[in-house]
Order: C-alpha cells, then structure tokens, then sequence
C-alpha cells in the first residue's frame, strides 16, 4: 500500500486553474485507496504510508546529499492547529538533522521590515544537497498581510500600495522568485494543511481541555479564527495565482491527522523522485587512485 500517483494528482492545484478549496474536502476519505478502511485500520495503513515514505524520503536525502545538485524546499502554509509541527516532526523523523533546516516566518523583525517581502525567505533557502521547511513562509505576505492590510504599514512602502494591483504584484514577484531559484537548483513544493473550521474549534478545545497541551493555545488563534472566511479567501486566491509548473500547490486535507501525514509524505518523495537522482559516478582518475588506498590500507599491519 503506497499512495499513489493518482491520488497524489488530485491534490495538485493545476496551474492556470482556480484552487476551488470550497470543492476540496479537508476530512476528504483518501479515495479508492484509502476508502474501505475503518477509522482504526486508516490510522493503521496511514502510518504504514507514512513509515515507507519516511524511509524513502531517507534515501532521497541521501541521494540529494551526494549528487549535491538540487536543493529542496518544502512550504507548508495552514491555519492555526492544521498541524503543522506534527507533520514536520512525522515526515522528517528519517531524515539526517545535518541536512535539515526548519525555518519558522513568524511576525517580521525591525530589520526584516526594513527589507522588501521576499528577503528573509530568500536567505532562508536550501543549499544544494539540503532540505529547508518553511514554517510558514513568504506566503504570510499575500495571506495574513492580506487579511490585516494596516500590518502593510509597517513595511515601509510607497505611498498608495495596496489595492488589487498591489496584490497581483505579489504574487507576481514571488511567481517571478521561485522560477529563478528552480532554474538555479532549488526543487519546490508547497503544501496547504487544508483544515476545516469545525476540526479547528475541536483541537483548539482539546488544547484548553488537556493540562499538556494548554501551552500550545493561544488567544490570537481565536481573533483570527475570526476571520476565517477572509483568510479562505486570501488562500484561494493566493494558491490560485501562485500554483506553477515549477512550483505547484497541493492541497492536502487535514481533519484526518493520519491521512494527512501520509499524504504530505507521499507527495515530498514523489517531489524528490521527479528529480530522477542517480549515484555521483566515480571517475576513471578516481578509481585509480581508490585502488592504490585499498593496496596501501591492507599493505597495513594491524
Ligand atoms: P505555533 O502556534 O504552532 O507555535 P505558528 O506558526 O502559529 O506556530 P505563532 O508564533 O503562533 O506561530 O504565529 C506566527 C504569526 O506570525 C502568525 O499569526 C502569522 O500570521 C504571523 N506572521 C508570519 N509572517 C508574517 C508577516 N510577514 N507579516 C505579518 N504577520 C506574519
Ligand atoms: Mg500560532
């Protein structure tokens, strides 16, 4: 049981085409390959998805590692409690930490302010060979800026910047970024934890209702789980704009935590595989001088 490509395609926003997350269903069954399971054996086959793409994600990282060619960047944008943080520490407990960065975007510092959107994501990126998740991202600025328009203030623009030629402008800027950084070896996905309004009250109440899990509630996922229906808004429009050939959106519904992680999963090796990664081929000169080690090494005596 793997998930596969044809499910992995119906996650995809297709380029040029409207993201239509109201026809997207976050407690979405899995399809075929997943509907005729109970709740408990999902959660079995899920995690047994989720263990073989962990395993497959090692590999691929060992790969990008040695063929030190591409990078890959993986953007993970959600509401509050979509389960973000699960998904980054399910997905990646395989992966060697040497090559990972987990970047959070939280809200911008004095001095990333004083830069324009797209400079703190640019020095966040992957080199070659690494693997850097987005926590949030450049996104945040086509979303919860978009939402919150007076946060534009703060960013130090030219006068009459907003409207909806500033937003297209965006988006353009971060289409017109993300082509030059796949050009130039970076690998790209980008992953909407698509959480329904309902789930979200749920596990925000299990946060007050659990002692260890209180820590994580946080009275400004309240204020802007008020502005849900904005925020829907922002996301469609922004997948919508920003969905690529070179760097496509995939939706990837939320309510069922399990399935979620095997999807997401599923669709960062699928990412990895499209590289079609071989081995670094050793040289003629190489081998040479390979053998003459292995002489000299077993010429030792113990
Ligand atoms: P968690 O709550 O799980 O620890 P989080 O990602 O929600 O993780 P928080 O510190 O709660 O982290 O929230 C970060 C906040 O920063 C979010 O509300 C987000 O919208 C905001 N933010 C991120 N980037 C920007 C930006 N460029 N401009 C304005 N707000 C931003
Ligand atoms: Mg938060």
């Amino acid at each position: 049981m793997n998930a596969t490509k044809q499910t992995i395609e119906q996650l995809i926003v297709e380029p040029g085409k409207p993201a239509r997350l109201d026809r997207r269903d976050p407690a979405w069954d899995g399809g075929p390959e997943f509907r005729h399971f109970s709740h408990d054996e999902l959660k079995k086959d899920a995690a047994a998805v989720l263990a073989r793409s962990v395993q497959a994600l090692e590999a691929a990282h060992e790969l990008l590692w040695a063929s030190d060619r591409y990078g890959l960047l993986i953007v993970l944008q959600a509401m509050d409690a979509a389960g973000k943080d699960g998904t980054i520490r399910h997905v990646m407990s395989g992966v060697n930490p040497q090559g990972v960065d987990v970047v959070s975007f939280k809200q911008p510092s004095a001095e990333e302010l004083g830069h324009d959107f797209l400079w703190r994501a640019s020095k966040a990126l992957p080199a070659r060979g690494r693997i850097a998740i987005f926590n949030r991202s450049h996104y945040e600025d086509v979303i919860a800026v978009r939402v919150h328009p007076e946060w534009l203030d703060r960013q130090h623009l030219s006068p009459g910047s907003d409207g909806e030629t500033f937003w297209k402008q965006r988006y353009e800027s971060i289409n017109g970024f993300e082509r030059h950084i796949e050009r130039n070896g970076t690998k790209i996905v980008k992953l909407f934890l698509h959480v329904s309004k309902h789930e979200q009250r749920k596990r925000l109440l299990a946060r007050l209702d659990h002692p260890e899990k209180e820590w994580k509630f946080s009275a400004t996922d309240l204020a802007e789980r008020a502005h849900w229906e904005e925020y829907m808004h922002a996301f469609e429009d922004a997948l919508t704009a920003t969905s690529t050939p070179w760097a496509p959106w995939y939706v990837i519904p939320a309510d069922r935590k399990p399935l979620m992680r095997a999807l997401a999963a599923s669709v960062i090796v699928e990412t990895v595989s499209s590289l079609g990664l071989s081995w670094p081929e050793v040289s003629k000169e190489q081998r040479a001088a390979d053998v003459r080690a292995r002489e000299a090494l077993e010429a030792e005596s113990d």
